[in-house]
């Protein structure tokens, strides 16, 4: 699979997924990308440091959307897009403009994400993503920030990260997304039920999610 390709766009469910970068900060003990090789489901995630342009990417959209029915459009991929800020934004309003035009039934905007974005990019970005994103999944996965450590192996810029992921929940919640969650991946060592007290407590709707479907 690793000949074919890499993908830009790709399908899940009845979502199209957008691989804008695989850089992450984090290194989680139950990430997909590495267990798979940056294969998902018979799609090359691997962008090889290539990654592709705002235009790029809408092209890219634009052709696979025509193609056939979706409900959601999600940034996800293999890597954390909140590294690609700018590159989001422009893609997300793009969307929100074609929405306004009805160039495609209604469908929803979700930011897949490791809650970190915040401090990736040194400021707040959540005012900009309200704008033109609908939902943010956000991936909590421990109950206290040593479990956090452990399992999401932060670099070290980052270690202290596990209450501004809270912080970052917590600012969704009260900036009015559509919806926030606040997901754990089941059998990581982490406490579901504990994770959910947080996740609900920051105002969260929370998941479990299983542990071969973890990309955040
Ligand atoms: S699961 Fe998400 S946050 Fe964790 S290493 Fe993979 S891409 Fe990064």
């Amino acid at each position: 699979m690793e000949n074919t390709p890499a993908k830009i766009v790709y399908r899940f469910g009845e979502g199209v997924y957008l691989n804008i970068t695989n850089r992450c900060p984090n290194l989680c003990a139950f990430c997909i990308k590495t267990k798979w090789k940056m294969d998902f489901h018979g799609n090359n995630l691997n962008l090889s440091g290539n990654e592709p342009t705002a235009a790029a990417v809408v092209a890219a959209l634009d052709k696979e959307l025509s193609k056939a029915p979706f409900k959601e459009v999600v940034f996800c991929g293999y890597g954390e897009p909140t590294m690609r800020l700018d590159v989001l934004l422009f893609v997300a309003q793009t969307l929100k403009g074609w929405m306004a035009q009805a160039k495609y039934p209604p469908f929803k905007i979700r930011l897949n994400t490791n809650g970190l974005g915040n401090l990736i990019n040194h400021k707040n970005i959540v005012p900009s993503l309200v704008k033109v994103v609908d939902q943010v999944n956000v991936s909590l996965n421990a109950a206290d920030a040593q479990t956090w450590q452990k399992l999401v192996r932060p670099e070290p810029e980052y270690q202290n990260g596990y209450e501004d992921v809270i912080e970052f929940i917590r600012s969704c919640v009260e900036a009015g997304f559509e919806r926030v969650v606040a997901s754990c991946v089941d059998k990581t060592g982490a406490d579901p039920a504990a994770v959910k007290q947080i996740a609900e407590k920051a105002g969260a709707v929370f998941y479990l999610r299983s542990f071969l479907d973890a990309t955040h």
